[in-house]
């Protein structure tokens, strides 16, 4: 046994075998899922926002269901738990948070940034979003927006299509893509026109 090897890698090593041995899942669909997901960046999640705030139809296909609509722009989604969108408006903004873990969108969206994953964001996800996205990032919700938590699980995972922000008029996919940050897509901050 190496130094670094670990109950945790040993087990891991030993399921992967057996799941392979049963034909459930090969080896290489493993190593084909993790290369994907070690290649998903937030950039993927804003071109489909960018999508859908210049095509109607598009954006209806979005919110009707994300996985397909993620998967006609190319992204990979084979082997992921269904993708659901939510549409901020300006009656409601939404934050997705994993209260069990850290279930996240890591097909359109990549690894989870390490705040996503504490107990501290969690826990005041749930308890007080408006006082949490107001101290950690700035967002101020007003009152007359209905702020709607989201519980992403092992099953299901959210990502927000976020509010295009004014001053945007006539700007191309391209150029909108590149100001939707990974936290926008999550809800704790909201684009604003760079
Ligand atoms: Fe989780």
């Amino acid at each position: 046994m190496s130094i670094l090897e670990t109950d945790g890698s040993r087990l891991l090593a030993a399921v992967a075998v057996l799941l392979d041995r049963k034909g459930l899942v090969s080896d290489e669909a493993i190593r084909e899922r993790i290369a994907l997901t070690d290649a998903a960046e937030p950039a993927q999640g804003a071109r489909m926002v960018a999508r859908a705030w210049t095509d109607p139809d598009f954006r209806a296909a979005m919110l009707a269901d994300g996985t397909q609509a993620a998967e006609s722009l190319g992204i990979m989604m084979r082997g992921m738990p269904p993708l659901g969108v939510l549409e901020n408006t300006a009656a409601v903004h939404h934050l997705v948070v994993c209260t069990l873990c850290s279930c996240y969108p890591r097909a359109v969206l990549g690894y989870p940034p390490f705040w996503y994953k504490s107990a501290s964001f969690r826990a005041r996800a749930v308890r007080n979003p408006r006082e949490l996205l107001a101290s950690e990032w700035k967002t101020i919700v007003p009152a007359s927006v209905k702020l709607r938590v989201v519980d992403s699980t092992a099953d299901y995972r959210w990502m927000v299509l976020p509010l295009r922000p004014a001053g945007t008029d006539g700007w191309d996919e391209a150029r909108l893509a590149a100001i939707v940050r990974e936290g926008d897509m999550i809800g704790v901050t909201c684009p604003v026109a760079a």
